[in-house]
């Protein structure tokens, strides 16, 4: 008896939403099934290295069926089968940590975009879906002593019973939907339709993908001799060529076809920002076929991403995340390793130990640092289309490991700054800068906009200094980790010193301070929770305060330390700086000088001003504006 199950809601959705979209690329099913029966495969092979219950085979194969009278298309292969356990939880589920990210994902998607999304999750079963009103799942694991039939017809529910004398393997029959005035499914029972899908999806699967095909050929006469009459024959093709394209000479392969090999391998419908076909043979010997691809996978950043590389050993698929193969900086690389340096039944753990494995993530890295490198140089354009999308993980390399690879990465670092409108190196600017200039200036904040109308940039633009500008969170870490250039530090303008006015000046503004030496310590002392010094700026000429940090944890790494989810959130050392030459200034003397209460307030809302200025949130916006409103009040008095 049959045993009729629910899909889970997820599941469901995704059930609905593939039946009920009409997608202009149906055909995508077989190249879904079809990989799904080679990774059956490959793990077939893997275990079976290993484990003494699986005899070990050679002849493994993919084998599609068509039966134009039923009207079905089967896809079979010899490969690890699934449990009863693995049937529901691998069909009955989407059971995927990401399914419903998966389903937020597709909202409001075109479907171009929705298929590339399809390929990236892994929800391949259920695109069958799109052609068949039912489909059939015929399983044997070796693990098991059963096989079993699944048996969906798309909605609500999935039945499962036993089947006797079942291969070990998978038989996916598709029962093809009823063609219709707009959509023809027969094209999936034609031979030569087929043959193309295989073709131009799953050329590079390396398993033989077998059909029967039907063949015109001379009828022989009594001797064996051709005829000049035909006759039909069938005969079992293999359509797919198999031979990895790395495994090809580097000289006979196209960019093209080395791009091709990426869409079809990642499903991505555009072609990849760089292409490092890697071949090294001496100490060690690998082959290496690095994508960087145009646009940053969607989970980048989320924790379900993993980086890492295919890891073959002589053409024979050992693993499909070797994390050992890319450092951290360069997670969005895809792609595959190939090197006789491994046996294939080497475990992970000896392989995380492993020297060559060493070597080669090493000789990789350097390999595309280098090509990067060479992007900056002869191709500006393309180098920016890749520092838009990935800047950020250089930047972060820069700072990881305690700069570990801040050497290697320095040179690719790329910045808007205040007197360019394009992007410049630090080699650009240090080559740029007047003799007497002695730092590397940059500034943060959210965006360059804000950036140019901070206070603390008066100065530094009055020079005419150039700055950089710096507006992602990463940056000032990376700064600080980075701390020089060809021997020219590096400076925020609003942080710590900054040494930039003439002897003289310095001079006066310091004998000025000694002056009002009182009157800063009354205001130290009334923002004593808030700031640790209130000081005489050096760096203002326009605007009346600011704020800017000591040494160590700046303004917008604190922002960034805020939101990070650790308990410990260390902040930074905040100095309120006035400019004594603001009649905002004059006017707090006055106060000062008369002993007027007013004055504490005065303190307390330039205090507010320069960090509304930071961009940061007041702790009470009520009071401040309170404060204000009352000042506007006596003000309209006069
Ligand atoms: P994905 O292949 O990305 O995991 P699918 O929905 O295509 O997503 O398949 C779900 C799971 O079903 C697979 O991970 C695998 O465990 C199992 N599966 C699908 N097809 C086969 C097959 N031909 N042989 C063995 N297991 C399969």
């Amino acid at each position: 008896m049959a045993e009729v199950r629910e899909f889970k809601t997820e599941s469901k959705r995704l059930l609905d939403l593939m039946i009920n979209s009409i997608y202009t690329n149906r055909e995508i099913f077989l190249r879904e099934l079809i990989s799904n029966a080679s990774d059956a495969i490959d793990r077939y092979h893997y275990l079976s290295l290993s484990d003494e219950r699986l005899p070990k085979t050679l002849d493994y194969e993919i084998f599609i069926a068509i039966d134009k009278k039923k009207r079905t298309l089967s896809i079979t292969d010899n490969g690890i089968g699934m449990t009863y356990d693995e049937l529901i939880e691998s069909l009955g589920t989407i059971a995927k940590s990401g399914s419903l990210d998966f389903m937020q994902k597709l909202k409001n998607k075109t479907d171009k975009e929705t298929i590339e999304i399809i390929g990236q999750f892994g929800v391949g079963f259920y695109s069958a879906f799109m052609v068949a009103k039912k489909v059939e799942v015929r399983t044997k694991s070796p693990f098991s002593e059963e096989g079993y039939i699944f048996a969906s017809a798309g909605a609500e529910t999935y039945e499962i019973e036993k089947a006797e004398a079942l291969p070990t393997g998978t038989t996916v029959t598709l029962y093809l939907r009823k063609n219709s005035k707009e959509e023809n499914y027969d094209e999936f029972l034609e031979e030569y339709n087929i043959r193309r899908l295989v073709k131009k999806y799953s050329d590079y699967i390396r398993h033989p993908i077998r059909m029967k095909v039907k063949k015109s050929v001379p009828k022989l006469d009594d001797d064996g001799k051709p005829t000049d009459k035909y006759e039909e024959i069938e005969e079992i093709e293999t359509l797919n060529s198999m031979t990895p394209i790395w495994k090809r000479r580097k000289s006979d392969v196209t960019d093209e076809e080395l791009n091709d090999f990426y869409k079809q391998k990642y499903f991505d419908a555009s072609d990849p920002i760089a292409t490092i076909f890697i071949n090294v043979e001496g100490a060690v010997n690998y082959t290496a076929l690095v994508y960087i691809p145009k646009k940053p996978p969607y989970d980048l950043y989320s924790e379900h991403y993993e980086k890492g590389l295919q890891l073959y050993s002589k053409g024979v698929f050992i693993m499909e995340k070797c994390k050992e193969l890319v450092p951290d900086y360069l997670r969005f690389i895809k792609g595959l390793v190939d090197s006789s340096d491994f046996s294939l039944n080497i475990s992970r753990e000896i392989l995380q130990q492993s020297r060559e494995l060493e070597k080669i993530a090493e000789n990789v890295e350097k390999k595309i640092v280098g090509r990067l490198k060479d992007m900056l140089k002869n191709d500006r354009e393309k180098y920016k289309e890749f520092w838009e999308a990935y800047g950020v993980n250089i930047k972060f390399g820069v700072y990881d490991r305690f700069g570990l690879k801040k050497d290697l990465l320095k040179d690719l670092l790329i910045f808007r700054s205040v007197n360019q409108d394009d992007y410049i190196t630090l080699k650009e600017y240090v080559d740029a800068m007047p003799k007497e200039q002695e730092y590397i200036y940059y500034a943060s904040g959210k965006t360059k906009e804000q950036v140019l109308s901070m206070p603390q940039m008066d100065i530094v633009k009055k020079q005419g200094y150039d700055v950089l500008i710096l507006t992602d969170d990463i940056d000032e870490f990376a700064m600080q980790m980075l701390f020089e250039y060809e021997k020219k530090k590096v400076k925020s303008v609003n942080q710590g010193e900054l040494d930039l006015l003439s002897k003289e000046d310095e001079k006066k503004l310091e004998e000025l301070a000694e002056d009002k030496k009182s009157l800063l310590e009354k205001m130290k002392e009334i923002l004593k929770d808030k700031v640790t010094n209130v000081v005489f700026s050096k760096r203002l000429t326009e605007s009346p305060v600011c704020l800017v940090s000591e040494d160590g944890i700046s303004l917008e790494m604190e922002k960034v330390i805020a939101n990070l989810p650790s308990q410990d959130k260390p902040k930074a050392s905040k100095v309120l700086e006035i400019n004594p030459k603001h009649p905002l200034f004059t006017a707090l003397e006055n106060l000062y000088n008369d002993n007027d209460p007013m004055f504490e307030e005065f303190a307390e809302l330039l205090y507010s001003q320069a960090l509304l200025i930071e961009g940061f949130p007041l702790k009470n916006p009520a009071e401040f504006s309170r404060k204000v409103s009352e000042l506007m009040i006596k003000a309209a008095k006069y």
